[in-house]
């Protein structure tokens, strides 16, 4: 999942309006921006295979520091407890840490069984395979987004131009991400996958912007 993401960090401004949007977002796609990390330290594996999921062309097969269902609540406790450590909004923190535990159940969703719940290598491993249709993908995920947007436009107003046309931009960008990674080309391999994994983490820094600009 990736836009599906995304929405359930917008409707929950609604939830937590003093945590920031980018704060929020962070939280649900905190273990796919710290999987390259471990991707390019070698530290979590996976191979490109054309065709393995109609969606994604990867063979997820070793992650379990980022996106085993124990991994995911180690880093919940940790975001919501650092988050709290640093806020003291209490209310915050915990849908911050719900964001990121999160994770693993969309995934689940979607993904081939390829999902974790501990770390050992040859344990079961779970997923509905949402990702084996392209249609079935969308119907979930686009009205999810939809869904998203329109809780946060209800719940946040913009204050100038800025928070009107940098939340249009980034919204777009993930739109054209998205339909880019299902209808593009493949990654060559996987370290180029880490290095562009990588190279988009500086635009986490974005929904901070718009959410200066936005009440
Ligand atoms: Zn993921």
């Amino acid at each position: 999942m990736f836009i599906g993401h995304f929405s359930l960090a917008l409707a929950a401004k609604k939830v937590a309006p003093k945590t920031s949007l980018g704060t929020l977002i962070l939280s649900v796609v905190f273990v796919d921006a710290i999987w390259p990390i471990f991707l390019f330290l070698g530290w979590e594996h996976a191979r490109i295979v054309p065709g393995i999921t109609a969606m994604v062309p990867m063979d997820l097969y070793d992650y379990p520091i980022s996106h085993s269902l124990i991994g995911g609540a180690g880093w919940a406790l940790l975001f919501g407890g650092v988050y709290y450590a640093l806020t003291r909004y209490s209310r915050g923190a915990w849908v911050l840490a719900a964001g990121v535990l999160s994770h693993w159940f969309l995934d689940f969703v979607t993904h081939r069984p390829d999902m974790p719940i501990g770390f050992a290598a040859d344990a079961p491993k779970y997923g509905l395979g949402l990702w084996n249709s392209i249609p079935a993908t969308m119907a979930v995920e686009i009205p999810m987004f939809c869904l998203g947007i329109w809780i946060y436009l209800k719940a946040t107003r913009a204050k100038d131009a800025i928070g009107k046309w940098a939340l249009v931009g980034f919204l777009g960008l993930l739109v054209v991400i998205y339909f880019a990674s299902v209808f593009g080309p493949p990654p060559p391999n996987e370290s180029a996958l880490a290095t562009f994994g990588l190279f988009t983490l500086p635009l986490y820094a974005w929904p901070y912007w718009i959410d200066r600009h936005r009440k």
